[in-house]
């Protein structure tokens, strides 16, 4: 059982952790990080990443299923603090190329504050 690598010096998402560069932090745990999204898809868009350097999904060792538990449930905190859970948000999980995925620093999208279309693009 490998735990997730501390930090990536060169990953964008691991200079947020270290504030090495700049964001709108809306809340941190000793584990987690909830910031806001620089190009917001809705009115409230956060990304909540663990600050412990994962990739992604697929590359999430044996071990770190206790971490991205806590990641998930930062993602409902998020959707609470901004008051969106009442009417309701989505958690988006980008994963390799065909999902779009940019930054490869594991994170949770956490988008609401208006209706959501299904299917996703
Ligand atoms: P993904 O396509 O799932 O990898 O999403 C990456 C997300 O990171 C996009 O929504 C970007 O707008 C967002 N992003 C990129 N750079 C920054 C940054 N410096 N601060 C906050 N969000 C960022
Ligand atoms: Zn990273």
């Amino acid at each position: 059982m490998s735990a997730p690598r501390e930090q990536d010096p060169d990953c964008l998402f691991c200079k947020i952790v270290r504030r090495e560069r700049q964001a709108k932090v809306l809340f941190e745990t000793d584990h987690v990080l909830a910031f806001e999204d620089v190009n917001p898809q809705a009115p409230v868009h956060v990304l909540v990443i663990p600050k412990a350097h994962i990739a992604s999904l697929d590359d999430a060792p044996e071990g770190s299923e206790k971490l991205l538990g806590e990641v998930l449930v930062a993602a409902r905190r998020a959707a609470h603090e901004k008051g969106i859970a009442g009417d309701g948000y989505r958690i988006v999980l980008n994963t390799g190329p065909d999902s779009g995925q940019a930054v490869f620093h594991i994170h949770l999208h956490v988008l609401g504050g208006r209706p959501m279309r299904w299917p996703p693009g």
